[in-house]
């Protein structure tokens, strides 16, 4: 079920919009609105899952959210060269949306992890 007051509910709803990259059953794939790399692209699961916690109680869901990550970077050609999926939890990590996301960021080289 779509949560009322969800940001990526509403995109993927198509209420508000979004740069599409590619979109499966399960996930829909977009465009970062402030982009960290060349490549910067979001992968959500369709149903709303607040966090990782909870989206890893659905393997499926979080497998079908891996693959649709890679195969985005597959789309994008920065599979050979390299990428990173990132997934946010939490205030320390800085995260802000509460629907799970994975991060794909890649097209040129990547600052270390951490601060
Ligand atoms: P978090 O910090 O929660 O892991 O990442 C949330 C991401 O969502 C941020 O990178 C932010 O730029 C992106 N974002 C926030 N609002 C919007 C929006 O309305 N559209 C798109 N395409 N991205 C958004
Ligand atoms: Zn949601």
């Amino acid at each position: 079920m779509p949560a009322s007051d969800c940001l990526f509910c509403k995109i993927i709803a198509g209420e508000i919009p979004s740069t599409k990259v590619l979109e499966t059953d399960t996930t829909y794939a977009f465009r970062d609105i402030n982009p960290q790399a060349a490549v910067h692209v979001l992968v959500v699961p369709r149903t709303h899952h607040e966090d990782a916690e909870a989206l890893a109680k659905e393997p499926q869901q979080l497998a079908d959210v891996i693959a649709t990550g890679v195969q985005v970077a597959r789309q994008e050609g920065i599979d050979q060269s390299g990428f990173r999926l990132v997934l946010n939890t939490g205030d320390d990590a800085g995260r802000t949306v509460f629907h799970a996301h994975v991060h794909v960021l890649g097209g040129e080289q990547l600052g270390l992890f951490g601060r």
